[in-house]
């Protein structure tokens, strides 16, 4: 138990990182009170505007809530399309398909709204939570340098030991604290000026993809263009396409796949060539952003996790997995022992470290662009090199490629990308990876005929790396990915 009172604590907003904050904090205090200004959503829709977008969960997020909350990716995997699995999709990303096996690498196929409402029915079933949904939280009540608890919109003052606001992007926080008489955090933020529009996919898509259920498109510089495809629970398929930097997909049948032909990796142009795209969602995110708690002042009992603290570009699909990893840190760090003020102290700065974990990849991944603006993290150009390098070597080498795929699915930390053996396993195979690229790029301007756009989607469950190939380069790219196997 944390500090000396320790009976109730309040969670800010009860989207992902609200639930899984209280999923952790259930087990700690006899009393959780989750606040929400919106009212619960009925059925498996999002609380979250940015919910009806197909969301990823990631294997790192999918474990650290499958851990928070015990059989829950039983209850998404019944209710759900099953799960992705490297044989049931495919993984563009300049010609290399994420070759990682075991069981690791499960991640759910469910839209984001049933996996919000699956976690929402296994919180809403822990005897210390209550929810009051249609409830704002308007202020922080802060007495000698401690939070105390909060006011609503309503008037109502709610005491309270340990206050974790899980308010997303939005956040009021750094104006409360200023209320309060402490210095705002800092923030930083990164212009990519994304354009992104979910839609579905109406038809018999599983016989068009032959066990596919899932495919991502990366985009790689200097292109700008991404695509997922999703088969997800009820037969649904759910499909996105994104640019950067105003390159935005138009949100109309004839637009969308005019925009989705750009993409180097056929698949979802000729889906959408033989399905008809509805129910078109645009969104646009400007810039990511992390707003600093860890270097600001806080008063004690306070903590922040998820998209308050970390809104990181979704196309990594990164924003869940963090809130669900900061909620199981939280835990720990309440199973300490430690003093509200230590709480705060150390626990801040672990949060911030898994944030910057998100925020390391997505943000230096955005920096490989020379038109993304903003806080350009340290090295960011060294390390960019590498990871190309690394990719490359992700298409000869299955060690290389584990690690890879381990950092990108949020079970390793980056930093394991730059470990001895990985850094000596990527060199080494930059040899074989260009002599590859050369026989294949021989054989490409030889005799390589154009392969049909029909013949991806044969080929969609085919795992021969690259077999997705129809363009010169992809065709060049690919027989470097044979040589993996
Ligand atoms: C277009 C898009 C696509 C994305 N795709 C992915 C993906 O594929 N994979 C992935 O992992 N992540 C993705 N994300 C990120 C993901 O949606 C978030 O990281 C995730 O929802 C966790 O956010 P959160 O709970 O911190 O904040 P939010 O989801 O924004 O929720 C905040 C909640 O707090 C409530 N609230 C706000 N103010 C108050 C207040 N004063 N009092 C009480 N309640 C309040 C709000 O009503 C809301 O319910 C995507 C995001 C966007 C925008």
């Amino acid at each position: 138990m944390y500090g000396h009172r320790s009976d109730h604590a309040i969670v800010l907003g009860a989207s992902l990182a609200g639930l899984a904050a209280a999923a952790a904090l259930a087990r700690r205090f006899p009393r959780v009170t989750v606040l929400e200004r919106r009212a619960c959503p009925s059925g498996s829709a999002s609380i979250a505007p940015q919910g009806v977008m197909p969301h990823v969960l990631l294997p790192g997020g999918a474990q650290a809530l499958e851990r928070l909350l015990p059989g829950l990716l039983a209850d998404l995997d019944t209710a759900g399309g099953g799960h992705a699995t490297v044989e049931n999709g495919r993984w563009w990303s300049e010609g290399w398909r994420v070759p990682y096996p075991g069981d690791t690498s499960y991640a759910p196929l469910a839209s984001r709204g049933l996996v919000e409402a699956s976690v929402r029915a296994r919180v809403d079933a822990l005897p210390a939570v209550r929810f009051e949904h249609g409830v704002a939280a308007a202020g922080l009540r802060v007495r000698d340098g401690r939070v105390i608890g909060v006011v609503t919109d309503g008037g109502r003052d709610l005491v309270a030991d340990l206050v974790v606001d899980a308010s997303g992007r939005g956040s009021r926080l750094p104006a409360w604290l200023e209320a309060a008489g402490h210095a705002a955090p800092p923030v930083s933020e990164v212009k990519v000026d994304l354009g992104y529009v979910g839609a579905e996919l109406e038809g018999d898509l599983d016989r068009d993809l032959g066990g596919t259920r899932w495919a991502v498109i990366q985009n790689v510089p200097p292109a700008t263009r991404m695509g997922v495809v999703l088969g997800v629970e009820g037969g649904r398929w759910l499909v996105l396409l994104g640019g950067y930097f105003g390159d935005r997909p138009p949100a109309d049948p004839d637009g969308y796949r005019a925009f989705a032909a750009a993409l180097p990796d056929p698949l979802i142009a000729d889906l959408l060539a033989r399905r008809r795209p509805t129910a078109f969602h645009p969104y646009r995110f400007a810039a990511s952003r992390r707003v600093h708690f860890e270097r600001a002042r806080l008063p004690a009992g306070l903590l922040v996790v998820g998209d308050a603290m970390t809104s990181v570009n979704p196309i990594y699909g990164q924003g869940m997995s963090v809130a669900a990893l900061q909620a199981e840190a939280l835990g720990a760090l309440l199973d300490r022992g430690d003093d509200p003020a230590s709480l705060t102290r150390v626990g801040i700065r672990r949060l911030a470290a898994i944030a910057d974990q998100a925020w390391q990849v997505s943000v230096g991944a955005d920096f490989a662009y020379p038109a993304t603006e903003g806080a350009r993290p340290p090295a960011v150009a060294m390390i960019n090199r590498h990871v190309a390098r690394v990719m490359r070597a992700c298409t000869i080498d299955p060690v290389v490629c584990a690690a890879m795929s381990d950092v990108q699915y949020m079970l390793s930390p980056p930093s394991r990308l730059m470990q001895p053996g990985i850094v000596l396993r990527t060199l080494r195979a930059q040899g074989r990876w260009r002599r590859a690229q050369t026989r294949a790029s021989t054989a490409a301007s030889g005799s390589l005929p154009a392969a049909p756009r029909t013949a991806a989607l044969a080929h969609a469950s085919d795992h021969v790396p690259g077999a997705e190939a129809t363009s010169r380069s992809s065709a060049a790219r690919s027989s470097s990915s044979q040589a993996w196997r």
